[in-house]
């Protein structure tokens, strides 16, 4: 344990703690929704390895077609034509609407999201980037500027300038307008993670539409680049929007130059359940999705999709990825598709999740400390709250011990929200008992419902 806790420490530099602090799992071994720590406990993973273990730890079937790229070539890059970049990239874009069809593959989501920045920037001549309250878009330099959880920010300035009229945190101080600097607390998009009714439900739209619109009559007239969000927000704590607020702000955004983003990291590829891509479920089309963790089972990989008119923009300068498109990744990516397809994964999301989302609405009316179930499909949040009335987040120490227990019980779920108040379910393919009273228990061959 000593040796353990020494290792813990060099090797997981403290910048992200590790989630259980009296003992921390060690994991060993993984097979479809389970993991198992170097003891042999065996846990149910209701986290899916922060929602990237799209089909199963290990899948035989994406096993076996990276095994097969491995014995045939690890790497070329994209200077060069090669079969497995090609099938893989046809095949995607089959899964995306009319325009998106032109492909850039990169090796995480921050990286695809620097990308799409990048690429919005040089499309529409413009800088700055909106995004929403409690966003997360990555940990790189400037995509930490385009997340605002105050959490994953470091106080640095001029990571990149942007207005981020939502933070909740400081604002890159290129962007000098009224919710710059520590003004951004009071910016007017305060509530919008409050609002989690489910879509269709909600009339708080023309609140949020006008405080966008006092956003650009204020401080931003015509110099849009480009809104990113995610169709549901993930590490947000599982925050849904009101109906058509996606849609209105698109037309105003692009109204205004910019270009709409679909950050599709967590929410694409079937885990909400009712569509493949999660924007489907909002009437829209993005200018671009980005995408990674689901794409290729936990294998590094991630995408930019955009329309020929955005890439054509692009294309005046070279850009260059020596790793992005790596046959290896490819592969896997592509046997990924497949496999959802034959398992019938999105189906499975919508099935587990409904019936999810029904077995905790019914704890949430029977705990005092639930204060809101939310999501769709397998992108679920519980939120953990002192009681019904304040809807305070649970403090932080009691969360831990919720951890704890659910680990102890051989469950592992995650953690989010703007206060790491709002437990996580994002597995793609489990089954789900009732976590409190130790029913969880499996499914095998990704048939629902099997809980015992
Ligand atoms: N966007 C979203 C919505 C995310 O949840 C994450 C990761 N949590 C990222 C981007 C960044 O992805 P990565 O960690 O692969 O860089």
């Amino acid at each position: 344990e000593r040796m353990m806790e020494i290792r813990r420490q060099n090797c997981n530099p403290m910048t992200m703690k590790v989630t259980y602090y009296k003992k921390p799992v060690y994991i060993h071994q993984g097979h479809m929704q389970w993991l198992w720590d170097v003891d042999g406990r065996r846990y149910l993973d209701l986290f899916a390895g922060v929602a990237t273990v799209s089909v199963g730890h290990c899948h035989p079937k994406v096993t076996a077609a990276a095994e097969k790229q491995l014995r045939k070539l690890w790497h070329t890059t994209n200077i060069y034509v090669y079969s497995p970049l090609h099938e893989y990239t046809e095949k995607l874009a089959a899964t995306l609407p009319d325009p998106l069809k032109v492909i850039y593959l990169t090796n995480s989501g921050s990286e695809a999201n620097d990308l799409a920045m990048l690429m919005a920037r040089l499309h529409t001549g413009n800088f700055d980037v909106i995004t929403l309250r409690g966003s997360y878009h990555g940990g790189s330099p400037h995509t930490m500027g385009l997340t605002s959880n105050a959490a994953y920010k470091y106080p640095v300035t001029g990571l990149t300038s942007i207005c981020l009229f939502s933070s909740q945190t400081m604002c890159p101080d290129v962007f000098a307008g009224p919710w710059g600097g520590s003004n951004c607390r009071d910016s007017p998009i305060q509530t919008i993670r409050d609002c989690s009714c489910p879509q269709g439900s909600c009339t708080a739209n023309d609140k949020y539409i006008g405080q966008l619109n006092e956003v650009f009559a204020t401080s931003v007239p015509s110099r849009i680049a480009a809104f990113f969000a995610e169709p549901i927000m993930g590490v947000g704590g599982a925050v849904q929007y009101p109906k058509n607020f996606l849609k209105d702000t698109y037309k105003l955004v692009r109204e205004r130059g910019g270009v709409c983003i679909a950050d599709e990291v967590q929410t694409g590829f079937g885990r909400t359940g009712s569509h493949f891509w999660g924007f489907q479920g909002h009437d829209v089309i993005p200018d671009m999705v980005t995408m990674a963790k689901g794409i290729a089972n936990g294998f590094p990989m991630g995408a930019v999709v955009t329309t020929p008119e955005v890439a054509a923009s692009f294309a005046k300068g070279v850009h260059f990825n020596t790793f992005g498109g790596n046959p290896v990744a490819c592969a896997i990516a592509s046997s990924v598709l497949d496999t959802m397809e034959e398992d019938g994964t999105q189906q499975i999301s919508h099935n587990v999740g409904t019936y999810l989302l029904t077995e905790l609405a019914k704890m949430r009316d029977k705990y005092e400390i639930i204060g809101d179930v939310r999501g769709k499909g397998l992108q679920i949040g519980v939120e953990m709250v002192k009681d019904k009335a304040s809807r305070k987040p649970l403090p932080p120490a009691a969360m831990s011990e919720i951890f704890e227990d659910t680990k102890d019980m051989g469950v592992l779920i995650g953690k989010g929200g703007v206060y790491g108040q709002v437990r996580e379910w994002r597995s793609i393919w489990t089954v789900y008992g009732q976590v409190m009273e130790r029913r969880s228990i499996w499914t095998g061959t990704l048939k629902f419902p099997v809980c015992p």
